[in-house]
């Protein structure tokens, strides 16, 4: 039995119905239902605008590079125009807790909208899904095959079915790694002999979850595998709106004719017809309540709302609704839980722009050398350091290479240094006390880099002179 999240009890179900089992239940293959509606069309709409960008935005330059690429061999991540180092990783592990808490803000507003519509999983499925209507036929088509002996016919639809989900597979994973190696390099390279095999396993593996989640796993992924799923249940509230069936104005259920008047029969607007059944990806019956095994994708409102339309009766016997609502109450869109997790989130992001913009465009560290301190020809106590430069644009640079003011330090080194985009230099250089006595055996010493063209663009970096006690 699926497990429930909080189960509502069915009062009002005929005991002389037969209990009849969903596909997930049975345990057999799901074969969904065609259907339209206006959520199947939105979810279009949404996928189409979700594959244009991932498999558009792979081939996209900027700038006479890949758009969006995180050169692994390089460690750097180009994303139009801009490059992001190793040091930049804390923007992006804030950029994955903002996009967690969005997550949990939109799972508290409108429950699981993004498994439905915008999860991976459920979007690469719907396609394997058309895939296989297109090579095998509609629903009742499928389930003749599935039961059909082997021969040419099936061999042949089969045969289609899989070769179209490879394909699919084989162009995704090709997408995919052409996010962190060059697209049009990885694409060529099969051809001119250059695919090395590290790149060749990723591809192959990308290939092989994708046939396997999208073409065979499938709801067991979003039912049983994904964490998600697990504790989405805590995120919902009274007035979470979910896809549910009013049991008050649907039961008691049952075939009827069109023209009779049902509420006089005792009749509620349901006509048992098992269409919303038949249409769910997860194999499962809406009308037994909510369900952890609910993606939330609302074929099952489409489809009841067409039955609806055809019986005459008002649309929305399955809806978005909430508990409190099919309670008799009104759902409150603005709560405080809702709107004080926006509240963060909006916060969040802002302080993420922030950080963005005030993102240091050039890179300065410094390594003491293993050395204590030498005195110079002058009899001048010194120090040697290496410090790293990096120039994090992706346009040739100026910089000034010096300390800080106001130490009683003087740097020995080039000054003036010119990089190339993203190049990275190391200088050695050493630093000499210019006004004694220091009064200790260590002080600290700081350094700058600043960019010449644009002095806004400066940073910082110290480490410890040393020098004997009594200088
Ligand atoms: S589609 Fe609507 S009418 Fe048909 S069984 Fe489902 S809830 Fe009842
Ligand atoms: S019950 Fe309805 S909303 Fe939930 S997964 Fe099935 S079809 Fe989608």
């Amino acid at each position: 039995m699926s497990e429930r999240i909080p189960a509502r009890i069915i009062e009002s179900i005929d005991p002389r119905q037969p209990i009849r089992l969903t596909p997930a239940q049975a345990g057999g293959p799901i074969h969904t239902r065609s259907f339209s509606g206006r959520f199947r069309d939105l979810r279009r709409y949404g996928a189409g605008l979700l594959f244009l960008l991932f498999f558009g935005t792979a081939w996209l330059n900027w700038g006479g590079r890949q758009a969006v690429l995180w050169d692994l061999s390089e460690h750097r991540y180009y994303i139009f125009g801009a490059t992001f180092w190793p040091q930049d990783f804390i923007l992006l592990s804030a950029l994955l807790i903002i996009c967690a808490f969005g997550l949990f803000t939109i799972t508290v507003f409108a429950g699981r909208v993004w498994c439905g519509y915008t999860c991976p999983q459920s979007v690469w499925t719907w396609v394997f899904m058309w895939v296989e209507k297109v090579t095998e036929g509609e629903r009742h088509q499928r389930i003749k095959l599935d039961a059909a002996p082997w021969g040419p016919a099936k061999l042949l639809r089969r045969g289609a079915k899989h070769g179209l989900w490879l394909v699919v597979s084989l162009v995704t994973a090709l997408t995919f790694v052409g996010y962190f190696t060059p697209i049009r390099e990885l694409v060529a390279a099969p051809f001119n002999g250059e695919l090395d095999g590290a790149t060749a396993f990723w591809v192959l593996f990308f290939t092989a979850a994708t046939y396997l989640n999208a073409g065979w796993l499938r709801e067991k992924v979003c039912v049983y595998m994904c964490p998600y799923a697990r504790f989405q249940g805590v995120m919902f509230d009274q007035d979470t709106l979910i896809v549910s069936y009013d049991a008050g104005r649907g039961e008691r259920r049952g075939p009827r004719k069109k023209e009779i008047d049902h509420k006089a029969e005792g009749l509620g607007d349901c006509i048992d017809c098992t269409v919303c059944v038949q249409v769910c990806p997860t194999g499962i019956d809406i009308r037994d309540g909510l369900q952890v095994d609910c993606i939330g994708c609302a074929a099952c409102i489409d489809a009841c709302d067409s039955i609806m339309d055809r019986m005459g009766y008002e649309r929305g016997l399955i809806r978005y609704t909430s508990e409190r609502e099919l309670q008799g109450g009104r759902t409150r869109l603005l709560r405080p839980r809702l709107v004080g997790y926006a509240a963060a989130l909006l916060l969040m992001i802002g302080a993420f722009c922030w950080a963005l913009d005030a993102r240091s465009l050039v890179s300065l560290d410094v390594a003491k050398d293993r050395g204590m301190f030498r005195e110079n020809a002058a009899g001048q106590i010194e120090n040697v350091y290496r410090l790293k430069v990096i120039n994090k644009t992706q346009q040739p640079q100026r910089y000034h290479l010096g300390l800080a003011p106001n130490q009683p330090f003087r740097l020995s080194g080039p000054g003036d240094l010119a990089l190339a985009a993203g190049e990275i230099v190391d200088v050695p250089v050493s630093v000499v006390l210019e006004r004694e006595p220091l009064g200790r055996s260590a002080a600290p010493v700081y350094f700058e880099v600043i960019n010449l063209a644009d002095p806004s663009q400066r940073q910082e970096a110290d480490s410890t002179f040393l020098a004997p006690s009594g200088r």
